[in-house]
């Protein structure tokens, strides 16, 4: 016999709850309307159809809220209403109703049903269709790169086509009968025949595969129990969520006909607020023609009120999704209400609001309570697992394979059973950028291989360049020997072969270095969690991959395979019974509050976006009752509009202005704000924007509060000295730095940005290497100096000074044999590179044949030439008080004594001419000073640069005494800003900060503020 179907529609989302609780009570008596009851005594409870888990346990709260602490007794009008009376004898008592997502009432079928085959889990199902893809591919070439993200899509929309009553196969035929008389003359009706025919092919062999065994997917689940002659339904069964069309968690067109003939179920209620019914019921009605309309009426006043920032605006404006949730902390600390559990945080996406209410609710000393869930890529441990993944992918290059070593999650150990430490890593890291390391294992073993370079010479300083080099080759040598066999373990995943292998090979070498947590470990237990979770679901993809699919497939594709099924897998938060609720939009309407806080109500989020549809074009599927957007935005706005309404006593709706970096826009659903009146308004005090919660709040505040409760002690005693320290003139200022010596080169980048001077000099911050085919731009710059040196060297050996027209052709010659002689000692991998940027291309002029231009055009006047004159000595060089004396340490690449008695400093540079340069001033000085010392007196002559990327090369930077001195004065006020202790974030060209190493621990995204 069908079921008596009520389709019920309550007033308001209080009204739907109480129709709802009364529902979950246990009849007592004959249900009203219907021939049979299951009698006194015998307790049925019902099951309800909810969205989701979450929703299931605020239910129960509910329930349990409602019915055992209220001890609720629903009127009697609504029990006539609504054809369920419950006897007054029932209050306090509860039998809890089976709370059932649309999967797990598929589970709770196949078990009435008694089946034998047990259900197909969803990952063996996507193996399955991955292996048929892939064999489909072979026979019809897919206009497309088969990818794992594409193999979920195919098993997405074969389950919807499924589910929407339609035999996928037959819907194909249809539409490839279609495309093929349009494909002759339009090219996309062409491409979705070939994918249309592959989608066939690949569909066939699932089938065949998934009937071939023992499990029952979806579908077969579906045959199975309309060919059961069992009773497997619940007798009662109440649904909260609406159709496909209006939920992406609802019921699809074969649920809602497996339920009009499930046998076994009697009765069968679908309640829905007035505004989700609204089209909802009308649907059902097409399809369950008999059904009875009851409407439950409103049963509280609509008291709720709305939170506002502002007068001119209703919601509440935060600068941020972390504003937000302080903002809310800060509403709850002035509300003070009794119980927090009476408070819910509502969001549409967990992250980062979860994330974020750990840090700062806890922060702020507000307890919480979520059932929510959270990805398990989100969890640092899967983190770590990912960055093993990359390694692998990348071919162990330099920098995957030390941000893997450097993981909080990873340890290594020597033979010895000594741990690899951080300062281990940095020495490896620095070792394989000095040996042009860009990855591989062979590689690895190569220079593991190379002999190692001689210790220090007995007697040689132990902070010499080259001691600290040889200890960072021994350091890094023993991290080498330690990480080999363990990278070993992962030599399948260097190219193609079965998923399951390369799984395998994943697990293992992350067993052999994951570092487990210690026992006082505040994230012990969570940890350990993840663990499990991570090694269940790569023991069972192994399983899956090894049974269904030995296909070879590339690295690439497994490790895609294993990510997207890490973000599929969630992961409970801990769990806490009491304090504010953190709970998603699906599940709020379940719960019970007084104070509601919705946050992130942004374009984009509030509706969220639906699934794109990849493989039709919408016409195509309208035909198979495919859900329509429309219809489905107006479902969102419902529920929104409800949500409003949900709490006791007020609501606020909250909208950052900056998600991440970006500037994002409120959502049109805000335009629901406006059912509330003027009265309706609650006023959010401005004063509480500056309410200190959190202990930052207290001390970042200008000026910080000593005062603030949250403080501790020691706190509150920091805070206070702080506020009695005399306010500090500016930012970017250190006490008086003691003079030193100084380099040119250091004092230019302290004019290019003070911080970065800061950071390199003072702070002693190292750069970080980067890994780039050809000779890193530091040793490119040494090669070009050290080749035109030996070339001039030569020169002067075969008896030569300056180069004249007629010495071009010998020049030339000694000097390509100085520079083959250079090239010949580099790595084959660099000498190309190099070779190309000394000798030229056919597009472009070399380095030597520009220097010889140079050198034949405007040098013919040099005498005398020293070549890396080395500067070490105080000059006294003029500064603003008239004279200061510097410590100069320096090289130059070139001084020239011209015929009429002045010098000429030349220095080379390897890129174009450069901005804020001083050399040439400064050091043309110090000549000056060497040659009056030794008792000679020369004037200035023209200096300046080679600079060779420019076509013209010559840069002169200074033309006489007069230019050198405008250098020198320069160069003395960085000297004195610098002794100041003056370094603040003032890049000479903010361009600079896209290639700065210090970028990192440089306060510049805050310089506009400030
Ligand atoms: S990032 Fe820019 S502002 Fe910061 S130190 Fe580097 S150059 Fe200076």
């Amino acid at each position: 016999m069908p079921p008596v179907i009520r389709l019920i529609q309550a007033d308001d989302v209080d009204a739907w709850q109480r129709a709802l609780v009364l529902l979950c009570l246990p009849a007592v008596e004959a249900r009203i309307g219907e021939g049979s009851s299951p009698g006194p005594g015998a307790i049925d409870p019902p099951s309800v159809v909810v969205p989701s888990r979450a929703a299931a346990e605020q239910w129960q709260r509910t329930l349990e809220q409602r019915v055992l602490a209220e001890q609720w007794v629903a009127p009697r009008a609504l029990q006539e209403a609504v054809g369920h009376r419950v006897a007054d004898g029932t209050r306090g008592t509860l039998a809890m109703p089976r709370l059932l997502t649309r999967d797990q009432l598929y589970d709770a079928w196949h078990v009435g049903a008694r089946l034998e085959a047990p259900r197909l889990a969803p990952l063996t199902r996507e193996v399955l269709m991955g292996a048929s893809a892939r064999q489909a591919s072979r026979i019809h070439r897919p206009p497309f790169l088969l990818r794992p993200g594409l193999v979920a899509e195919m098993l997405r929309f074969h389950d919807q086509i499924g589910r929407l009553g339609h035999d996928a196969s037959a819907w194909l035929d249809e539409a490839a009968a279609r495309l093929s008389d349009e494909a002759s003359t339009d090219r996309g009706a062409e491409r979705l025949l070939l994918q249309t025919r592959f989608l066939q092919e690949a569909y066939r062999r699932f089938e065949t595969r998934v009937d071939a065994l023992e499990g029952l997917d979806e579908r077969a689940l579906r045959v199975a129990l309309r060919q059961s002659a069992r009773s497997w339904s619940p007798s009662h069964v109440i649904v909260t969520v609406a159709d496909h069309h209006a939920d992406a968690n609802g019921l699809w067109p074969v649920d809602l006909h497996l339920l009009a003939h499930a046998p076994g179920l009697t009765r069968l209620d679908v309640v829905a607020t007035r505004r989700v019914a609204d089209g909802l019921f009308a649907r059902l009605r097409r399809i369950w023609p008999d059904t009875i309309d009851v409407r439950v009426l409103r049963q509280r006043p609509a008291e709720t009120r709305l939170e506002v920032g502002s007068p001119e605006r209703r919601w509440i404006g935060c600068r941020d999704r972390d504003e937000e949730v302080l903002a809310y902390a800060r509403r709850l600390k002035a509300l003070q209400p009794a119980d927090a559990s009476s408070s819910a945080l509502v969001y549409r996406r967990p992250l980062p609001y979860l994330y974020a209410a750990q840090f700062l609710l806890g922060a702020a000393g507000i307890p919480y309570q979520s059932s929510g869930t959270l990805p398990l890529a989100a969890e640092p441990w899967a983190a770590g697992l990912d960055l093993l993944m990359d390694a692998a992918l990348s071919g162990f290059t330099r920098a995957a394979l030390v941000t893997v070593l450097r993981s909080p999650h990873v340890l290594v150990r020597r033979d010895d059973g000594t741990p690899i430490g951080p300062r281990d890593i940095a020495a490896f890291d620095v070792w394989l950028a000095r040996q042009r390391y860009l990855g591989t294992l062979d590689h690895l073993d190569q220079l593991r291989a190379a002999p190692a370079s001689a210790p220090p010479q007995e007697g040689t300083a132990g902070h010499s360049r080259y001691a600290e080099e040889w200890r960072q080759e021994q350091a890094a040598r023993a991290v080498a020997d330690a990480i080999r066999p363990w990278l070993a373990h992962l030599a399948p995943l260097q190219g193609p072969a079965a998923g399951a292998e390369h799984v395998r090979a994943l697990h293992a070498a992350w067993q052999a270095c994951e570092r487990l947590p210690a026992d006082d470990d505040p994230e012990a237990s969570r940890t350990r969690r993840t663990r499990a979770a991570v090694d269940l679901l790569l023991a069972q993809l192994e399983q899956a991959l090894a049974t269904h699919d030995p296909t070879p497939v590339p690295a690439r594709d497994t490790c895609i395979l294993v990510r997207r099924w890490i973000e599929e897998r969630t992961f409970a938060l801990p769990r806490n019974e009491h304090g504010v609720h953190l709970v998603d939009a699906d599940a709020a309407p379940y719960g019970l509050f007084d104070h509601l806080r919705i946050v992130g109500v942004l374009e984009g989020e509030w509706p969220e976006p639906s699934a794109r549809e990849i493989f039709y074009p919408a016409f195509m599927l309208e035909r198979l009752g495919w859900a329509e957007e429309r219809t489905r935005t107006g479902a969102l706005r419902a529920r929104f509009a409800d949500l409003l309404a949900l709490p006791a006593v007020a609501v606020g709706v909250s909208v950052p202005e900056l998600d991440q970096d970006a500037v994002v826009r409120p959502s049109s659903l805000l335009d629901e704000l406006l059912v509330f009146g003027a009265d309706g308004l609650v006023p959010v005090p401005a004063e509480e924007r500056h309410l200190a919660v959190t202990r930052e709040d207290a001390l970042l505040a200008t000026p910080a509060i000593p005062s603030a409760t949250v403080l501790d002690a020691g706190a509150r005693d920091w805070a206070a000295w702080r506020l009695a320290r005399p306010a500090r003139a500016t930012a970017g200022q250190t006490s008086p730095v003691a003079g030193d010596r100084y380099s040119v080169t250091a004092v230019e980048t302290y004019l290019h940005c003070p911080f970065q001077y800061f950071a390199g000099r003072v702070l002693g911050l190292k750069e970080e290497a980067d890994d780039e085919p050809g000779l890193p731009a530091r040793d490119a710059g040494l090669l070009l100096h050290d080749v035109l040196h030996d070339c001039f060297v030569q020169w002067r050996r075969l008896g030569h000074v300056g180069v004249r027209p007629a010495d071009l052709p010998e020049a030339r010659a000694v000097f390509a044999e100085v520079a083959e002689r250079a090239l010949r000692a580099l790595p084959p991998s660099d000498r190309a590179i190099e070779r190309v940027r000394l000798f030229g291309s056919a597009v472009a002029t070399g380095v030597l044949e520009k220097m010889l231009r140079v050198e034949v055009e405007l040098f013919g006047d040099v005498a005398r030439r020293t070549l890396e004159h080395p500067i070490d000595q105080h000059v006294a060089l003029p500064a603003a008080e008239g004279t200061r004396t510097v410590h100069l340490r320096g090289r130059i690449d070139r001084v020239d004594w011209t015929t009429d008695g002045r010098i000429r400093v030349v220095d080379y540079k390897t890129g174009r001419r450069p901005s804020q340069a001083l050399q040439p001033g400064v050091y043309a000085h110090a000549v000056v000073q060497q040659e009056r010392a030794s008792g000679r007196e020369v004037g200035i002559a023209p200096s300046g640069f080679v600079a060779f990327r420019e076509d013209v090369p010559w840069v002169q930077a200074v033309s006489d005494a007069k230019g050198a001195d405008q250098h020198a004065f320069d160069f003395t006020a960085a000297v004195d800003r610098i002794e100041s202790g003056a370094f603040p974030v003032a890049p000479h060209n903010p361009f600079r900060c896209q290639f700065c190493d210090y970028a990192s621990v440089c306060r510049k995204d805050y310089v506009g503020d400030e």
